[in-house]
């Protein structure tokens, strides 16, 4: 059970280093854009490295979209990053779950999930687990409300997907921390991560704004305790630079005892 940092991707375990972190988190490209990732020059000293790299797809990344040119673009992006987080020994790629238009029915949103998975099939297969993330905004969302993930999990369950649960986003989308790991494990079977953030939004206000534990809006306790529950690996997206993001998994390690 290790903690970890979502830190820049310039030189991760570096990064690692300075915040005393098992486990690390960074994107290939700009997150806001469809760039294909290249190979990185540290790739042998990641996969030598005692640090858990974990790799989050670009937040453009919508394999769920009804819109060609979005989906299309989407998907090809979702294989290559598998493709390049698997050469740096990725224990596994992050993506959001991803959303529809607004008035368009979510029921082809998971359909279009279920096609993702055929797609990276027909191309070779996904080289690590793709470990879809909760999000916070949005009534179109597939995975913001449980109900609407257990839907998305019977269309993608069957290709072995994980799931990254994040804590900020689930609060801020509607869902109670309290019980929260036994309500997602009885839809997906599994917890691969949790995205440990506190969340500057209120309850169910569909605000993607993470904090500093302690800072926000949520209990810290109930943090812990879902790491705790999941046996999950935890990974602060925290603000604060190595000072805050130090102390965030300082206070996680103390309160679960790792
Ligand atoms: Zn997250």
């Amino acid at each position: 059970m290790r903690i970890g940092a979502h830190v820049d991707p310039a030189s991760p375990l570096e990064e690692a280093t300075a915040r005393g972190a098992e486990a690390v988190q960074f994107f290939l490209t700009d997150p806001q854009g469809y760039k294909t990732p290249k190979p990185r020059e540290d790739a042998e000293a990641l996969r030598a490295s005692e640090v858990d790299v974990y790799i989050h797809a670009p937040y453009i990344v919508n394999v769920a979209s009804p819109n060609n040119r979005i989906r299309i673009p989407s998907r090809k992006l979702l294989v290559a990053h598998a493709k390049a987080a698997a050469e740096l020994g990725a224990k596994g790629l992050i993506v959001h779950g991803g959303h529809v238009g607004k008035g368009e029915d979510l029921a082809a949103g998971f359909d279009n999930w279920r096609k993702a998975f055929e797609y990276a099939e027909k191309d070779g297969g996904l080289p690590l687990p793709i470990l879809i993330e909760n999000t916070a905004g949005g009534d179109n969302a597939c995975a913001r409300r449980f109900d609407d993930l257990a839907r998305l999990w019977e269309a993608v369950g069957s290709f072995g997907a994980g799931f990254c649960l994040d804590t900020c986003h689930a609060y801020a989308g509607g869902e109670d921390l309290v019980g929260i790991v036994d309500r997602v494990k009885a839809i997906t079977g599994r917890i691969d991560l949790i995205h440990a953030n506190d969340s500057k939004g209120g309850f169910d206000s569909g605000q993607d704004r993470h904090d500093n534990l302690g800072n926000g809006k949520i209990d810290p306790d109930l943090i812990v305790a879902a790491i705790r529950a999941a046996g999950a690996p935890a990974v602060v997206e925290t603000p604060g630079g190595t000072e805050g993001q130090t102390a965030d998994i300082a206070l996680l390690r103390e309160r679960t005892g790792r």
